[in-house]
């Protein structure tokens, strides 16, 4: 098929972009119908972890579709589902005993939802239905997910239409809240939490979902030390559910299984998406703790929500395959190696630059925050449309990223995202850097 064959399906962009058609995926590269190869430095959003072309993955998907392509999950169970769910509660290890399958990472945080209301529901708390999450954070394109993010630009048009979602400052060590003038943050942000449970009142409020490492809306921000375990307090002392958002940040790329284990606080409920199955097959998994399902269990015979492919059975084989290979290949280890390499080549390339403001991230989730001054902090200006024009001009010289804008307050500011498959080599990486160093300077000029 010719690269100019119209296509009728509708994406993100109404107008104005051509697309280039794949049609390859080996390792860390796609290939186009004309040749061009792009260095995936972003694994697509944070989610094709072991790269392209995998045969292992897609032999485990094709035998499981010889065999039987979905085993109804209302129905039956099968084994590819009861290995792999076995896999992942060990794996997140602790109390998160017990999942429920979802086709996505919105999907699962509407889940999350619903498997908090109903814990509070079981408990005899009818009046626990409010959610607390931050701002400048993702959770997802659902009613529900969408309610939960602080993304002031994805929210907007559907303005009025959303949850009654309370926000509560992000935890970003390089971009405190107003009012915070030193000492420690984390304590800072759990005062301003707790503050905000005692105005709701804490027999509303059902469950605070947070991202261990925001990803795509605030650029890989890690937590500032202790603010983790402080927020967990607060949870705890108002029977508040934590709930921990690692569609992104999850399944190893932060060179811990579970990314919030960085801080030693096990969440009420986790759920994970992306890597899980590395874009190979839809699926999210929401995994909760014991306490949270027997009380559940205790009170009702039914879980209240079922989609008709949760627990799809091929997505479970791609699932399983994929999780295999990372644990096999020792590959979050190597997110936590790997990941330090790159950090210190991009503290190399660009600490100095005079517009870029912050390196973060952990492991391979990693981001650089450009900035007009240094000093202030101040933003480049939003009509400059930068992250748009980085990530074209990557794009072009043969790398995809993901640039995003709204970084410093929903509006203003710039980050480059970088994640790559946790298998990129040395070399892959030189080469990549590179082409970020490039891309930098052409923007830059452009501007
Ligand atoms: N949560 C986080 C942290 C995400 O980054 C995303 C997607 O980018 C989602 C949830 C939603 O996942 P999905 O796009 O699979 O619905």
């Amino acid at each position: 098929m010719s690269s100019t064959m119209p296509h009728h399906w509708v994406g993100q962009h109404l107008r104005g972009q051509e697309l280039p058609r794949a049609v390859r995926g080996e390792g860390v590269y796609v290939i186009d119908d004309q040749g061009k190869r792009y260095l995936d430095g972003s694994g697509g959003p944070a989610l094709f972890c072991l790269g392209h072309g995998n045969r292992e993955v897609i032999d485990a998907i094709k035998r499981q579709y010889d065999q039987i392509e979905f085993a109804y999950s209302t129905v039956f169970t099968s084994d590819v589902i009861d290995e792999l769910s076995g896999m992942l509660v060990r794996l997140a290890g602790g109390q998160l005993q017990h999942v429920v399958y979802a086709t996505s990472g919105s999907e699962a945080a509407d889940t999350a939802m619903k498997v908090a209301l109903q814990y509070q529901l079981a408990q005899g708390f009818c009046g626990r239905t409010h959610f607390i999450a931050r701002r400048q954070s993702w959770h997802g394109y659902t009613f529900g997910a969408l309610s939960l993010s602080g993304h002031v630009a994805r929210r907007k048009p559907y303005a009025g239409s959303l949850l009654p979602v309370t926000h509560v400052s992000p935890a970003n060590v390089y971009r405190p809240p107003v009012g915070f003038t030193g000492g420690d943050l984390g304590q800072f942000l759990a005062n301003e939490f707790e503050a905000e449970i005692l105005k709701i009142g804490p027999e509303r409020v059902a469950a605070f979902f947070m991202e261990p490492v925001v990803g795509a809306a605030g650029g890989a921000v890690p937590p500032p030390p202790g603010y983790v375990q402080r927020m967990r307090d607060v949870c705890s002392r108002y029977g508040v559910l934590l709930v921990a958002d690692e569609v992104m940040c999850g399944v190893g790329r932060c060179g811990h299984w579970r990314a919030m284990a960085a801080e030693g606080v096990e969440p009420d409920i986790m759920y994970t998406a992306k890597g899980l199955a590395g874009g190979y097959a839809p699926i999210a998994a929401v995994l909760l703790a014991s306490s949270v399902y027997e009380a559940i269990a205790a009170r009702f015979d039914r879980f209240a929500s079922a989609h008709t492919y949760s627990g799809h059975t091929a997505s479970c084989a791609a699932a399983l395959a994929v999780q295999k290979i990372i644990e096999r290949e020792n590959l979050v280890q190597r997110c936590a190696t790997q990941g330090e390499y790159i950090a210190s080549r991009l503290k190399e390339v660009f600490g100095e630059h005079p517009h870029v403001g912050d390196i973060r991230g952990r492991g391979l989730f990693l981001a650089f925050e450009i900035v007009q001054d240094k000093t202030s902090k101040q933003p480049f200006a939003p009509e400059l449309k930068l992250a748009e024009k980085f990530k074209a001009t990557a794009f072009k010289n043969g790398l995809i990223c993901y640039p995003s804008p709204g970084t410093a307050d929903g509006v203003n500011g710039d980050h480059v995202l970088i994640s790559p498959p946790y298998t990129i080599s040395g070399e892959e990486t030189d080469l990549m850097i590179e082409i970020l160093r490039q891309t930098f300077q052409e923007v830059m000029q452009s501007v």
